[in-house]
Order: C-alpha cells, then sequence, then structure tokens
C-alpha cells in the first residue's frame, strides 16, 4: 500500500509539475468584509495592496499568479479555495493583516492552513471541488488527494518557515510571532501547501502607520515574493 501509493504520488507529482508554477495569492476580505480595522486603512485594503505587489515581483520571474480578487469584492472561504483547486495550483497563500483588543500587539505570524477535514468530513466537503485529474479513476483520485494532503501540509510549514524568516531579515527579529496552527485555520478540501500570513498589526500605533507606508508595503511584498520563489524551487 505505501509503495503503490509511492508509485501513485510520484505520477501524480510528475503531472502536477509538468507545466510552470502556479501560485495563488489570496487577498483576505473584501467587500462587505472589511476585516480589521486600523486608523489609516482597513485589512482589506491592505491585502489587495500586497497581494498585486507580490503577484508582480513572481510574475517577473516567470511565475504564474492567480489572485483570487483583484477588485473590492466580498468572496466566501470556500470560492477561494475553490479557484486554487480548480488549477490545480502549487502553493496557496492567504495575506492578512492583524488587529488585537488594546491595539497593542505588533509583530507577524504565519499559519499552517491544516486538512483537519481529510477523512470522512472531507471527503462530503471536496466532493463538489475534487482536484482534477484527467484520466486518472475518481476512487485513485480520492486516494491521492489523501496522500498529497499529508505532503502538503509538510511543505506548508516549509513554507511558513521562509515567510517568517524572510519577514524577520526585512521587519526585525523581534516582530516574529512565529510559524502556528490552530485548528480553526482550515483549507477546506485544498490539497496544495496553504498557508496563511498575518504581515502585522494594522491598528497598532506604530506598526499600524508603517503598513500603511508604500515603503513598508514593499519590505513585505518583497519577504512574501521571496520566500514563494525560494520554495517553487525546492518542489
Ligand atoms: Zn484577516
Amino acid at each position: 500500500m505505501v509503495k503503490l501509493a509511492t508509485t501513485l504520488v510520484a505520477a501524480a507529482i510528475a503531472t502536477a509539475h509538468a507545466g510552470p508554477r502556479t501560485v495563488v495569492l489570496d487577498p483576505g476580505h473584501g467587500g462587505s468584509n472589511a476585516g480589521a480595522k486600523g486608523a489609516q486603512l482597513h485589512e482589506k485594503q491592505l491585502t489587495l495592496a500586497l497581494s498585486t505587489q507580490v503577484a508582480a515581483r513572481l510574475r517577473a520571474k516567470g511565475i504564474q499568479v492567480v489572485l483570487t480578487r483583484e477588485t473590492d469584492r466580498t468572496m466566501t472561504l470556500r470560492q477561494r479555495v475553490a479557484i486554487a483547486n480548480r488549477i490545480p495550483a502549487d502553493l496557496f497563500i492567504s495575506i492578512h493583516g492583524n488587529a488585537s483588543p488594546a491595539r497593542n500587539q505588533r509583530g507577524y505570524e504565519t499559519f499552517v492552513l491544516s486538512a483537519h477535514a481529510v477523512d470522512i468530513d472531507g471527503r462530503a466537503l471536496r466532493s463538489d471541488t475534487p482536484t482534477p485529474r484527467p484520466a486518472v479513476d475518481p476512487d485513485i483520485a480520492l486516494v491521492l488527494d489523501d496522500v498529497e494532503r499529508g505532503a502538503a501540509q509538510w511543505e506548508a510549514a516549509d513554507l511558513a518557515a521562509r515567510m517568517q524568516r524572510a519577514l524577520r531579515a526585512r521587519r526585525g527579529d523581534t516582530g516574529d510571532r512565529g510559524v502556528r496552527q490552530e485548528s480553526h485555520h482550515v483549507l477546506l478540501g485544498a490539497t496544495m501547501p496553504a498557508i496563511l500570513v498575518e504581515v502585522g498589526f494594522i491598528d497598532h500605533p506604530l506598526e499600524g502607520r508603517e503598513l500603511a507606508d508604500p515603503a513598508t508595503q514593499a519590505q513585505v511584498a518583497d519577504a512574501l515574493a521571496e520566500a514563494i520563489e525560494d520554495q517553487l524551487a525546492e518542489l
């Protein structure tokens, strides 16, 4: 079974990696969902600005990028994931800004999006968005989805660590809140490595002002693009 799975995964990887790499960037929130609110800007504005800049940097390196939204529109998580699954993308990166009740927190952190609902719930949930596998038996495709999800978790952890390193190099050690995994950060039914990066606290008096500054945004975009590019080079 292990051997079979390995062979199947090797075949799937060969198929998936035949073309150019595709990254899905997900600007968090949008439309009626503004997200966290800072004095200078709302989270939905920051995430779109950053995603657009990261996309430009990656495209300049020949990497294909798809944004889940390019305008100020409301989208569900399921819709965002469906975009990545349909391609299917090599990586999914959801970009967010943070806020804290006392407006006194600052720093950046990256979540590995878990695929806890893999077996029973996951199978039911993903039945409407299976990974497209032309010429693969549907039953085998389901097994492939499960096995890939396991590998994807490791790759996502890798990518998350890269994100933190790249942000640390530009934003300083003191803001490093680390790589985290929490059960409420679930990416329903995605088979590719998926992470969520909180680039900073937009409601912090100082950090909020920094994040509204184009120079800081460029710094953060540089960090995110570098981490993604490095990760793709190792896939
Ligand atoms: Zn958010």
